[in-house]
């Protein structure tokens, strides 16, 4: 067996770390041979709750759980780390404007982006799940200037995962015969979900999800805005927003990462923007792409119409207008 990971996970006492903790510690993401030292940070309020989760990490007897560290202090918390799940942020509260929000986040990564740069491995991998994700993910970047830009990325898997789970559903499959529906742009509303290029084992057979399902109107309306919302009708529902499916999004974006996508499939992460698909450079945009020896590729060549080109400038520009909010509070 190898040297314990030391795997960080920020927002340890709270909702989708919950689940998050579990699901790394049994190995899904690292694989069932892979030792672990799970570090755990929360803010200072946060550690007598932070107490009881570690009693209960314990107490689940996870046998590649080698050490637990669980701290408010980032010197220690991205000390020597090789994986970092970013999952605290500031919780929108009810009227508050998207540049507080923004605000109050900035500062939060920026802090954390000086800590990778100051204590983590240079090849640390870092998800930003904590919102607004992309948007946070390139600020801890720019602020870690010795840690390759690849290595930084924002989750819109659960995306992914809300999108094939809603073809599966429509065609009565099992998830795992649907393919490559593709997450582009910001995790927000803006977000644009895109089967065109999806596959769908049925009846033995591979189709294009489009042929299969045969009913446009549904595939650039209903479907669309139903992945879009999906997380307000978990809030409407459960009176607590996504926790469980957002932990496994996570695990499912850096299992890819560390252990490469399976042939013929791809993966939608927020990743920096070389230019690709004529979307602006400089953000962290969430493209389709394969994996392969802990490095992603951007998937190539796939024909864009119109109705796709217009959804893709319009998140492209939101996220040019987050990263100018941001870096002005940055700079301030
Ligand atoms: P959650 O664990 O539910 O959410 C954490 C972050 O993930 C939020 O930004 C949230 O954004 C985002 N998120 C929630 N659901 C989804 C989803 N379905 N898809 C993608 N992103 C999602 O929040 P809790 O309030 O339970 O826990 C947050 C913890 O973070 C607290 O314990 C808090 O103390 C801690 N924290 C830690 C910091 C640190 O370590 N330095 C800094 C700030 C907070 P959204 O607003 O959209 O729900």
């Amino acid at each position: 067996m190898s040297e314990p990971l030391r795997v960080l996970i920020t927002g340890a006492a709270g909702q989708i770390a919950y689940s998050l903790l579990y699901m790394v510690g049994k190995g899904d993401v690292f694989g069932p041979n892979q030792p672990l030292t799970l570090i755990m940070l929360d803010i200072p309020p946060m550690m007598a709750v932070m107490e009881g989760v570690v009693m209960e990490l314990n107490d689940c007897a996870l046998p590649l759980v080698r050490g637990i560290v669980a701290t408010a202090d980032e010197d220690v918390a991205f000390k020597d780390i090789d994986a970092a799940f970013l999952v605290g942020a500031m919780p929108r509260k009810e009227g508050m404007e998207r540049k507080d929000l923004l605000a109050a986040n900035v500062k939060i990564f920026k802090s954390q982006g000086k800590a990778l740069d100051k204590h983590a491995k240079k090849n640390v991998k870092v998800l930003v799940v904590g919102n607004p994700a992309n948007t946070n993910a390139l600020i801890c970047s720019k602020y870690a200037p010795s840690i390759p830009k690849e290595n930084f990325s924002a989750m819109t898997r659960l995306d992914q995962n809300r999108g094939q789970a809603q073809i599966a559903g429509r065609l009565k499959v099992p998830i795992d015969h649907v393919k490559n529906v593709v997450i582009w742009g910001n995790h927000s509303s803006t977000q644009f979900p895109d089967v065109t290029h999806a596959t769908v084992v049925i009846g033995g057979s591979e189709k294009k999800v489009y042929d299969a399902i045969n009913d446009e109107t549904w595939l650039k309306g209903d479907f669309i805005s139903t992945v879009q919302k999906r997380g307000a009708a978990v809030i409407a529902a459960r009176k607590l927003s996504s926790a469980m499916s957002a932990a496994k999004a996570a695990c499912d974006h850096m299992r890819d990462w560390f252990q490469g996508t399976p042939e013929g499939k791809w993966a939608s992460m927020g990743i920096y923007s070389d230019g690709s698909y004529g979307v602006a450079k400089d953000v962290m945009y969430s493209f389709p792409v394969t994996i392969q020896n802990g490095q992603w590729k951007i998937v190539q060549g796939l024909p864009v119409d119109d109705f796709a080109r217009a959804k893709m400038d319009l998140t492209a520009k939101e996220l040019c207008e987050e990263r100018d909010d941001a870096l002005k509070v940055c700079e301030a």
